[in-house]
């Protein structure tokens, strides 16, 4: 799937971009959009100056009516990549019956961010969101629904339980979003999109956002998207500004080193992830037993718990939240300085997503990651995707374990992000102090990197 990079090349008959390359003062301002006054002053009132690439490459084709499919990280600038088109169509045609558009996402925690960002792109219009999903009251839902909103960001679960009850209808959509496609299809609710699509119009326009591209995912674009414009914003790799480190030890002494890394570095703000719901509401209580502001976002938690655990992060009440894979994607909170997995994520779209909450909007971010000896294949998987060697760290008064080197062993690849720790070479697995180690040792670990996985 090849980028397009040029700005200009479809821009399907509307204003032509007037930038001129040949002044380095000139700038590609969102004034080269056809967007009407009103979105132009939602957008300043954001602070949004230019436009992000996928926004660039998106906003064209969508305005002029096709179908996109996005491949891009959150952090990049899709929702306005996709918001913007929708309000600029519903404004253009005017006041019409509704619902008019329909965003899916598959977190509660995202589908409110879109809302927030639609509804903050849209205010100073008269167009209304409504946000639907579970896990709360369906009062208030049902009122904003009533209030005849133009826009509709909803989860798939909540949206077919009001879809069956005859509460929203969805025979006026002029264009459907899903977003995090991928994500949805993790958490299985794929039988639940079909379901919702059959309930639209067939003539309408389809702009689907991912991550990845797994076959499934392929398969749900080929099937509902017509000639699409394809994004590509280097989807799978990790923001350059991330610096990524390992950090081999024993599972009993992982509390002991995230202590010592939250002491000794200028963490502004952390998000540590474990692997299951349990290890994340202890770990939390453990880190604020020792005086952490910590707190705790897993799917065990009601949505008010959940609620009030992400608006005191972003709000800086507390500087470290521990989360499950819930909080691994769609979340943007500005200033993460450090993404902690305290467990090796699952796979490797679960490492890029988990990362890609840290290093958002140009700012530098730590991703930091604690592995034992059961996770050296999926390190060796992670740093394949990466196209790099992970530096190994360590920190002094942590016993490091042994840890291959993987991919720097065997192809010289240049280690990856901007390591501040020493250097680790050939003579140090891992640890740093593994220069009177037997040789065949390290050979073993070097066969198993190749062989074992
Ligand atoms: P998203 O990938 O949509 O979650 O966007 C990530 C963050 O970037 C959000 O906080 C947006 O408000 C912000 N953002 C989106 N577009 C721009 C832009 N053109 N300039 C500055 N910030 C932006």
């Amino acid at each position: 799937m090849s980028a397009n990079n040029h700005p200009t090349r479809d821009f399907h008959g509307s204003r032509p971009p007037k930038s001129d390359q040949s002044n380095p003062s000139s700038r590609f301002g969102f004034e080269h959009f056809d967007l009407g006054p009103a979105l132009q002053r939602g957008i300043a009132a954001l602070g949004f100056e230019e436009p992000r690439p996928i926004q660039t490459q998106a906003l064209p084709a969508a305005l002029a009516g096709r179908d996109v499919l996005g491949l891009a990280q959150t952090g990049t600038g899709k929702t306005a990549a996709f918001a913007l088109p929708i309000l600029q169509r519903i404004l253009a045609a005017g006041p019409q019956p509704g619902p008019r558009a329909l965003v899916v996402a598959p977190t509660r925690e995202l589908a409110a961010q879109i809302s927030a960002e639609i509804a903050a792109l849209a205010k100073f219009t008269k167009i209304k969101v409504a946000t639907v999903f579970g896990g709360v009251s369906v009062f208030r839902q049902r009122k904003a629904l009533s209030a005849k909103p133009e826009i509709v960001v909803a989860c798939p679960g909540r949206l077919l339980d009001l879809m069956g009850q005859g509460i929203v209808r969805l025979n006026r959509i002029e264009t459907l979003i899903l977003d995090e496609a991928d994500h949805m299809f993790d958490m299985g609710f794929l039988p639940d999109i079909r379901r919702i699509i059959a309930a639209l119009p067939a003539e309408r326009q389809n702009l689907l956002f991912s991550a990845t591209m797994p076959k499934e995912i392929r398969g749900l674009a080929d099937r509902i998207l017509r000639d699409p414009k394809v994004v590509d914003v280097e989807h799978s790799k990790p923001l350059e500004t991330i610096e990524h480190a390992l950090y081999p030890v024993e599972s009993g002494r992982k509390v002991a080193l995230l202590e010592r890394i939250l002491a000794a570095d200028e963490t502004a703000s952390a998000i540590v992830f474990t692997r299951t719901k349990h290890r994340a509401r202890r770990l939390a209580q453990q880190l604020e037993r020792s005086g952490h502001r910590a707190v705790a976002l897993q799917g065990n938690m009601s949505q008010a718990a959940r609620d009030r655990a992400m608006d005191g992060f972003r709000k800086r009440r507390f500087d470290v939240l521990v989360a499950t894979d819930i909080a691994a994607r769609g979340i943007d909170v500005q200033g993460v300085s450090h993404v902690v997995n305290f467990d090796m994520p699952n796979t490797t779209d679960a490492y890029t997503h988990r990362i890609g909450r840290t290093g958002r909007s140009n700012n530098p971010g730590k991703a930091y990651t604690f592995v034992t000896a059961e996770d050296r294949c999926l390190v060796f998987q992670v740093e394949q995707r990466l196209g790099a060697t992970i530096p190994r760290r360590q920190v002094d008064g942590i016993e490091s374990i042994p840890f291959p080197l993987g991919r720097s062993d065997d192809r010289g690849s240049q280690p990856l992000g901007r390591p501040q720790g020493r250097p680790q070479g050939r003579s140090s697995p891992g640890n740093g102090k593994s220069n009177g180690r037997p040789r065949s040792r390290r050979a073993r670990y070097r066969r198993t990197s190749t062989t074992g996985c």
